[in-house]
């Protein structure tokens, strides 16, 4: 069964290119009965931290990307990894390597200046070790083959063929005892047995590196398939201005993360034209071998179109779940969440189905949903401002002294509303116009006769008046 795995450094937030490999790390898994594992390469001490593996963890959560079992910390791993050193040291397969830092320098200066690449020459590849300079301690490096030629069979980038005598002697373990990210990667894809290698093309050149460690211990290579990474609209490489931010920076910005993974799914895979997937159809239809070779293209205004087809699409009680889980990382949110004791969601559950029609976005929504949690009297914006002049305040005052005797209900308040409308001499627009902006202080809102049900008879009266002159 296919095992594959999504394996972040967290030395930053999910960043939005980590979450695409997770998802097509997932969907491999899922298209094919396999599992998908997951596991924090924190080798770089001094760069990583808790609050970065939180933030991927937190990240793929919400994207909806679980994993198998528990999830694999590489740090711990170290002993694991020198005692494959040790093994390949007994076979013969690698060899101590007593160059100090400045013989090392001079090697890569030494190339440099022929224009050569910098490698490694060997000095200690055959050298007896007896004449080991007293007080170095050597790290250790891989037999490497000198001639041949190392062959990927990348399901995306197809055959990639590297001259063996461009891979020099990789260091394994460093003279201070720590393995390398080459090899730490290696021992673990093959002992948790890693079928498939899903990950950015960045890595590709690594991946040569690591097929030698693999061929060193006579171990299976896993299929590899190098993803190209993601660009900017511009095709340059992905700024933060066009998108190379966290995944958290996009659940704050209101993307619900079923458009999400919607939008990253088809950022270099298709499935002919289809532009709207469930997950199920992206399961059934998602296979590495479809994934393009260029570069896909990172658009704003795609992702914000797909995120308000999933709005409008989204069922009422999964969205209103959605929003307020979300409600805390947008921006205002926290207080509104605060504000939302029994009575507050039940009115913007009833809320919902006018609010979503007008937001592209849970930000949106939220700023739809504003004029529920003000306090009278209330704060107008501009637009309203304008609107409610000395002619539509006097207007409201006489509304006022019709409504205070209708029956609050959806039909006797419009009937009454047109009524009164139609007495004044004036489209229902000149009269909803002014009604909007005292109920919610705004110059757009849901219906105006569903403000007036959700807000009730007491709260829209009392709005009403305040503004009423
Ligand atoms: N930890 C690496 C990264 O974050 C990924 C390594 C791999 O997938 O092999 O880029």
């Amino acid at each position: 069964p296919v095992v594959t795995r999504f394996a972040p450094s967290p030395t930053g937030f999910l960043h939005i290119g980590g979450g695409r490999t997770a998802l097509f790390n997932w969907l491999y898994a899922r298209h094919t009965g396999g599992k998908m594992l997951l596991r924090i390469e924190d080798t770089d001490r001094e760069r990583s931290t808790e609050a970065a593996i939180d933030a991927i963890i937190d990240g793929l959560k919400w994207l909806g990307l679980d994993w198998e079992g528990e999830t694999v910390f590489q740090f711990a791993r170290a002993p694991r990894h020198r005692e494959v050193v040790e093994e390949m040291l007994a076979a013969g397969k690698a060899y101590r390597c007593y160059c100090t830092p400045d013989e090392l320098k001079e090697m890569r200066e030494k190339a440099m200046a022929e224009g050569r690449a910098p490698r490694y020459d060997g000095t200690w590849r055959d050298r007896d070790p007896a004449e080991a300079p007293a007080g170095v301690k050597p790290a250790i490096r891989i037999r490497a083959p000198l001639e041949g030629e190392t062959v990927i069979e990348d399901r995306v980038q197809g055959r990639v063929v590297i001259p063996n005598k461009d891979l020099d002697d990789l260091v394994l373990l460093r003279s201070d005892g720590n393995p390398t990210y080459m090899l730490s990667v290696v021992v673990d894809d093959h002992d948790m047995g890693v079928t498939h290698i899903i990950r950015g093309d960045d890595h590709l050149t690594n991946a040569a590196r690591q097929m030698i460690i693999y061929q060193a211990m006579g171990w299976e290579v896993p299929v590899m398939a190098h993803i190209p990474l993601i660009h900017g609209p511009d095709g340059a490489k992905l700024s933060k201005r066009h998108g190379a931010l966290g995944v958290d920076a996009y659940r704050a910005m209101g993307y619900l993360p079923e458009a999400m993974r919607n939008y990253l799914v088809r950022l270099g895979w298709a499935h002919g034209d289809d532009e709207i997937m469930s997950t199920d159809e992206m399961i059934a239809w998602f296979d590495i071998d479809d994934v393009g070779r260029s570069a896909s293209r990172f658009d704003f205004a795609k992702l914000e179109n797909l995120n308000g087809h999933y709005m409008r699409a989204t069922p009422d009680d999964r969205l209103y779940e959605l929003f307020v889980e979300t409600l805390p990382h947008l921006p205002g949110g926290a207080a509104m969440k605060a504000d939302l004791d029994q009575a507050k969601a039940a009115q913007l559950r009833m809320a919902l189905p006018g609010l979503k029609e007008r937001a592209k976005t849970l930000v949106e929504l939220k700023d739809g949903a504003a004029f529920l949690f003000a306090n009278r009297p209330l704060a107008l914006d501009e637009k309203a401002g304008t609107i409610l002049d000395a002619d539509a305040r006097a207007l409201l005052k006489r509304l006022h002294a019709i409504l205070v005797e209708t029956e609050w209900t959806i039909e006797a308040t419009e009937a009454a509303v047109k009524a009164f409308a139609e007495a004044e001499g004036l489209k229902l627009g000149k009269v909803a116009q002014p009604l909007r902006a005292a109920l919610t202080g705004r110059s757009t809102s849901p219906g105006i006769f569903d403000v007036l049900m959700v807000l009730g008879r007491e709260e829209s009266l009392g709005r009403i008046a305040d503004q009423a002159a």
